[in-house]
């Protein structure tokens, strides 16, 4: 089956399975993007961070396939937050396009208090459509509110840490009680831990796929976007092929009890 398309709050359309390539060298991560992009994959999630833009653009570029086809995802760096305008030019020249389909601040920081002013350079780059929507990650429920209360344009995403163990079902809820959609980062916990559970092993030889393959469904039928990484061609293919089986409500139920936790760093207290 096709991917499907979920439609932000400005409606512009976006890919609901796309390519994550956080800690892919820049010198690896072409062979793997171009991978994703011959299996399908329509959307590529980087950040400033990953220092690999320049590769990600080269193989848009060298993939052949229409750059209007493509959503691209890029991240405003913590360092960044009272310089975004300059950062945002400088994403764009290391990724060689015109536009990024989306940017995001990639954390709030709350103990640099900057986000606000970065997020009022993001919305002149909106306006100036540099970037077709702008949103932030890691954002807690009081940094949105703060977010909501002092700007104009209401974030087209909140991309969080959410998988299976850490299911984060108050901040999808006040995502979307405010038109913001859920994009879950880590989606199969970083292939650790989370796709060994006996639980899940079982559900998977019910419906006859893998374990990341059931994860990564459990998102997409809960509405959430999410760009898993893989530099192994197998591995990038199995994980895109998840649009032609479903779990049923108790297999979705039992999957959203696993046990787990965070991962990644706490936004509130991130440096
Ligand atoms: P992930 O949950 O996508 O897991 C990736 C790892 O799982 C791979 O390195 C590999 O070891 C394993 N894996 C991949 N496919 C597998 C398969 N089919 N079977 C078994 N193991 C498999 O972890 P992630 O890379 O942390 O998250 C995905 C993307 O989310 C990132 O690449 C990045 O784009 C984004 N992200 C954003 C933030 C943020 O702060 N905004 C933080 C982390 C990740």
């Amino acid at each position: 089956g096709d991917v499907p398309y979920l439609t932000l709050n400005n409606g512009v359309r976006i890919p609901q399975l796309g390519f994550g390539v956080w800690q892919v060298p820049a010198d690896e991560v072409v062979g793997p993007v171009r991978t994703a992009l011959e299996t399908g994959y329509r959307h590529i999630d980087t950040a400033a961070a990953y220092g690999n833009e320049e590769g990600v653009g080269q193989a848009i570029r060298e993939s052949g396939v229409p750059r209007e086809d493509i959503f691209v995802t890029t991240k405003l760096w913590n360092a960044d937050h009272g310089r975004a305008a300059d950062a945002f030019d400088a994403s764009l020249k290391r990724l060689g396009l015109d536009y990024v389909d989306l940017y995001l601040i990639h954390w709030p920081r709350p103990d640099q208090d900057l986000y606000v002013q970065a997020y009022q350079a993001m919305e002149k780059v909106l306006a100036e459509g540099r970037a077709k929507a702008i949103g932030v990650s890691n954002f807690h429920q009081s940094h949105l509110d703060r977010l909501l209360a002092e700007t104009d344009i209401v974030p087209a995403v909140n991309q969080i840490e959410l998988h299976p163990g850490f299911n984060q079902d108050a901040l999808r809820a006040y995502n979307a009680q405010h038109g913001i959609l859920t994009e879950a980062w880590s989606p199969i916990g970083q292939g650790q831990g989370l796709l060994d559970e006996p639980q899940l092993a079982a559900i998977a030889d019910e419906v006859g796929r893998t374990p990341a393959q059931v994860v990564l469904r459990w998102h997409i039928q809960l509405g959430n976007i999410v760009f898993p990484k893989s530099v192994t061609p197998s591995r990038i293919r199995e994980n895109f092929e998840i649009f032609d089986f479903e779990l049923n409500d108790d297999q979705v139920a039992a999957i959203s009890t696993l046990p787990g936790g965070r991962i990644g760093a706490n936004p509130d207290t991130a440096t």
